[in-house]
């Protein structure tokens, strides 16, 4: 297939994440990726700055990788879990257990994030259903969160950038307090909990869980907060017995610097989610790990069993593929590669801080974040950016970089050079009349 041929089927039938199929956004065919680069149809070369929405820790076409999808996919593909199991599924169940924090013991392997927030909602109500306390259903969360795009993960939101109003009529309403303002490496101040704390005490009697993405909110504006006010979450949930679900989709395996971004904390959730890097951005998979008491106490009361299986749980093959991957991230000392990162933007980004329009940098981990005051007119400006070689998608206010671990130091001048440029004096001629 031709470039344009591509482009008017494209055009015509498909339709992308967030789009309109009228008013179309731009797309950049691309016919090959390695490594950090992706390879459009038309020659160019765009070094990655996204991870494909955090997932490709690894890079693109990686041999290891490569190498545990043929291997599994030439003795079975897919079977179903249910009354069958498998050896890449139990090993992946294994070394979640062992990476996660202790009181996590039992997996649930999915296929999406959002479904497996929609799994860790179920486990909560269920829980609550089988302890014999019913009433116990509703959600309490953060302001600025993201949690995935389908109903139940959907109400927990942030209201305004996750469009509640559209779906009011369905959506469940669940209690949401104020996003956190103490920053990350802060302590927490009184005046930031104190929302929290009041909103959990006075609902107490109907939540089932807090659901939170530690010290990282991602999609809902990048904003990294005080692991102290977590661990303060954490103690809030223990005093008023409500279950605490850790959604880790964004932040697991690494990310932030640590493995999880609980351990920041010291915390461990009740219920925690990963997805995401999980196959290091090969095919979808996504996990849900319960407490032994969650479990215990959904498979003890009624009905008795947990009531969830998608078609395609635990395939071998995505599940060979998250081995794979996450031995690879484990054999190297990734966390000094995380600080490399780290400086390298904390180098590269920090001179936006100078420029008119920039409200914020802030580098957590592998993550750096340039804040807008206003929004970024996202079409004009991936489109400098593609011109410039790099492949960077802002969002709202925010011109973010989340390269993929094996990115070089070069790779990641030149990611945090188009940044400054595209950001830059000439941004701000451009928009001069
Ligand atoms: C991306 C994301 C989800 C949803 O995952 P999908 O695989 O897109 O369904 C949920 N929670 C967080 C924190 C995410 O970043």
């Amino acid at each position: 297939m031709d470039q344009a041929e591509l482009l008017a089927i494209d055009q015509a039938h498909a339709w992308h994440p967030y789009t309109s199929t009228i008013d179309r956004d731009p797309v950049y065919p691309v016919r090959a990726a390695q490594g950090c680069r992706l390879e459009l149809m038309d020659g160019r070369i765009l070094i990655d700055g996204m991870s494909s929405w955090w997932c490709a820790i690894h890079g693109y076409n990686h041999p290891v990788l490569n190498q545990a999808a043929r291997d599994q996919l030439d003795r079975m593909s897919h079977v179903m879990f249910g009354g069958l199991t498998h050896e890449p599924a139990m090993r992946l169940v294994r070394s979640l257990v062992d990476l996660t924090p202790e009181p996590l013991r039992h997996v649930f392997l999915c296929d999406s994030g959002s479904v497996a927030v929609e799994v860790a909602i179920k486990m909560a109500l269920q829980f609550w259903i089988a302890a014999g306390r019913p009433e116990r259903h509703r959600l309490m969360t953060i302001r600025s969160g993201y949690h995935g795009d389908t109903f139940n993960a959907m109400a927990v939101c942030d209201p305004v950038t996750g469009m509640h109003h559209l779906f009011n009529r369905v959506l469940p309403q669940q209690v949401f307090a104020p996003a956190p303002t103490s920053r990350f490496g802060e302590p927490c101040r009184p005046d930031d909990i104190a929302p929290f704390a009041e909103l959990i005490e006075r609902h107490q009697h109907e939540l089932a869980a807090v659901i939170l993405e530690p010290i990282v909110q991602g999609a809902g504006g990048m904003r990294f907060y005080s692991a102290d006010y977590l661990a303060r979450v954490r103690a809030l949930c223990d005093r008023f017995d409500v279950l605490l679900i850790a959604d880790e989709i964004a932040t697991g395996f690494g990310r932030t610097g640590r493995l999880f971004a609980c351990e920041h904390a010291g915390i461990a959730p009740d219920i925690l989610t990963l997805g995401k890097a999980l196959t290091g951005g090969y095919l979808t998979l996504a996990a849900t790990l319960a407490s032994r008491r969650v479990a215990h106490t959904i498979s003890s009361g009624e009905p008795g069993v947990f009531m969830h299986g998608p078609t395609f749980m635990g395939n071998p093959l995505a599940c060979a593929v998250a081995n794979a991957s996450i031995a690879l991230l484990l054999s190297a000392d990734w966390q000094a590669n995380i600080r490399r990162i780290e400086q390298g933007l904390e180098d590269g980004l920090s001179p936006c801080r100078g420029l008119p329009g920039v409200a914020e940098v802030r580098v957590l981990g592998a993550i750096g974040v340039v804040e807008m005051a206003h929004p970024v007119a996202m079409r004009d400006i991936q489109r400098r950016f593609v011109e410039r070689g790099v492949w960077v998608r802002p969002f709202g206010r925010l011109v973010y970089l989340m390269p993929p671990y094996v990115i070089s130091n070069p790779e990641l001048d030149v990611l945090c050079e188009a940044v400054r440029q595209v950001l830059g004096p000439e941004t701000t001629l451009r928009h001069q009349p």
